[in-house]
């Protein structure tokens, strides 16, 4: 399938090649004959897999058909957070080039002064995060009414970062149909499928297409692997020594939960590495100021979970740490994808406690390559058996730092 076949005008099949996107994704695939055949979508996908121009760039062809010139808002996208929501504004501005629809992005933090200026000369498609686009409907600057395409990116991620009521205000607000009597259409993307995700789903859509595209199971070849057996209590102390004896500059490093990640980069930040933390209970300022920081390279190390670190877009970086094994098999390729990007080389090293053996088991599975196990690091700790066996009874007696087991391995193993 080319994207002519999908049903996609030359004019926007000529933009994408210009993009260099010679065929389309799985969820591109899947979505877009359905959005430009007026279809409620449930999307279930993660950012990465060409989500967003798999929404925007039917509306795109949806709004440039029906020619209406006039100044009332007819697309509306909400995102969970203000770099995402720049992304997409950013795909709606390339994918659009020539067809005159007009676009713009709001979101807190900021002041509303330009944000409300552009939407007194009107916009056809408005992509929001939820507290700004709350305010600005408040003060009469953004009218619902006439919304045709509606859009929930990332509900997941929303409902995490708690946004539920927020969420429910606007819906609260979006028309069934316009006064022109034109029938809204819904579009909801999620990267997992929850009890509570379902019923936010079925408040919002009609007879929805449901779109999923399976989790990615293959590093790129780019990603050199690598696994520390070591004891949960001394990942502080090889993190430190890692980033240290590396001399690495630049690391995006991986917790299971927020207090993880607050604690890991209050440690780094305390051992004279400059770190800071991002998640969902962080608020968009701090995680904005900490995510540009690392951009610009002020910041050396990131601590991020695996939801606030979803949609996050960082060129040349070459160091993905787990400190912590994800349970799914799936985010550990989610995570370690990160780096080795564009050809680059990168580097994912992971820490691998005795309980977590078995999540590292299910990774080799899923990934079928070896991993390289570094054993010349001062605080190993049982393997390679490890990578066998289940998670280890509370009961067990926790092997402690010591280098004879690492001499009885050798220096360098692969898991077998
Ligand atoms: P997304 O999941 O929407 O954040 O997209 C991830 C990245 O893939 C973005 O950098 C897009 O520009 C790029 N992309 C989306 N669709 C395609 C395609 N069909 N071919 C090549 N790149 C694409």
């Amino acid at each position: 399938m080319n994207f002519k076949e999908l049903g996609l005008t030359d004019q926007i099949c000529a933009t994408l090649k210009g993009l260099g996107y010679e065929n389309p994704t799985p969820i591109q695939t899947q979505a877009i004959p359905h959005v430009l055949k007026h279809s409620d979508i449930f999307g279930v996908a993660q950012t990465g897999t060409g989500k967003t121009a798999a929404f925007a760039l039917p509306i795109i062809q949806l709004l440039h058909a029906g020619n209406s010139r006039n100044n009332n808002i007819k697309a509306l996208v909400l995102a969970p957070t203000r770099e995402l929501a720049i992304q997409i504004d950013e795909s709606f501005r390339d994918y659009s080039k020539g067809l005159g629809i007009r676009h713009t992005v709001i979101f807190g933090g900021v002041s509303q002064h330009n944000q409300t200026n552009t939407l007194r000369r009107g916009v056809d498609v408005l992509i929001a995060t939820p507290g700004r686009l709350l305010d600005l409907m408040q003060q009469g600057f953004v009218k619902l009414n006439h919304i045709q395409y509606f859009v929930l990116d990332e509900a997941d991620r929303m409902l995490d970062m708690g946004f539920i009521n927020d969420i429910r205000k606007v819906i609260a607000k979006l028309p069934t149909k316009t006064p022109d009597g034109i029938q809204r259409q819904t579009l909801f993307f999620s990267a997992t499928t929850t009890p509570e995700i379902s019923v936010l789903a079925d408040t919002l859509l009609r007879n929805p297409v449901k779109v999923s595209v399976t989790p990615v199971s293959t590093p790129a070849e780019t990603v050199n692997q690598a696994v520390y057996y070591v004891d949960k209590d001394n990942k502080r102390s090889l993190l430190k020594h890692v980033i240290q004896d590396k001399q690495i500059h630049h690391a995006l490093v991986f917790t299971r939960t927020k207090r993880g990640a607050d604690r890991v980069a209050k440690e780094l930040t305390k051992n004279g590495i400059a770190a800071e933390a991002i998640h969902g209970d962080k608020s968009q300022n701090a995680r904005v100021r900490a995510l540009e920081g690392f951009k610009k390279r002020k910041i050396n190390v990131l601590v991020a979970t695996d939801i606030a670190a979803r949609g996050i877009d960082i060129d040349d970086l070459s160091f993905v740490i787990n400190y912590e094994i994800p349970e799914l098999a799936e985010t550990y390729v989610h995570r370690i994808g990160r780096t080795g990007r564009a050809g680059k080389n990168g580097v994912a090293l992971s820490f691998c406690c005795d309980e977590e053996s078995a999540y590292m088991r299910d990774i080799k599975k899923l990934i079928k390559k070896e991993i390289e196990i570094v054993n010349n690091h001062p605080f190993p700790n049982l393997q390679p058996n490890t990578t066998e066996r289940g998670p280890v009874p509370s009961n067990k007696k926790k092997s402690g730092s010591n280098n004879n087991k690492a001499r009885r391995f050798g220096k360098k193993q692969k898991v077998k």
